[in-house]
């Protein structure tokens, strides 16, 4: 059995608020949401980070961003803009070595990220 969070939640063996499901990818409500729209999504498949994605997940990888349009259109903040984040490794953020993709919305962000 897997020890990885996101693999258990992508399994089912522990719960998340799931906001789009189907054979590769899983989106759910990020659990200390920081706006008023974070969904993260993930590939089912066990990636640990961007830095180990091989050429045989740039399906799965291009079709999470295509999910994550989708969702931000279901969630109603398509027009008004939104943020698409991939952190990978201890500098850039990353606390979940699963691979995964915040959606934020539902307020301004500043550029540059502080
Ligand atoms: P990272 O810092 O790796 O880019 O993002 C990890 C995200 O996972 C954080 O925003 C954190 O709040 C979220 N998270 C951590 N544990 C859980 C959990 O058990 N369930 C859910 N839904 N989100 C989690
Ligand atoms: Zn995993």
């Amino acid at each position: 059995m897997s020890e990885c969070l996101f693999c258990k939640i992508a399994s089912k063996e522990l719960p998340a608020e799931i906001v789009w499901e189907d054979d590769d990818i899983l989106a759910f409500k990020d659990i200390k949401p920081v706006a008023a729209v974070h969904v993260l999504l993930i590939p089912k498949k066990h990636i640990s980070s961007i830095n180990d994605a091989t050429t045989e997940d740039i399906e799965v990888l291009g079709k999470i961003q295509i999910v994550a349009a989708q969702i931000a259109k279901s969630l109603n903040i398509a027009k008004q803009g939104y943020r698409l984040v991939n952190n990978c490794g201890e500098m850039g953020g990353q606390t979940v070595f699963h691979i995964h993709y915040h959606l934020l919305g539902g307020r301004y962000f500043e550029w540059p990220p502080g």
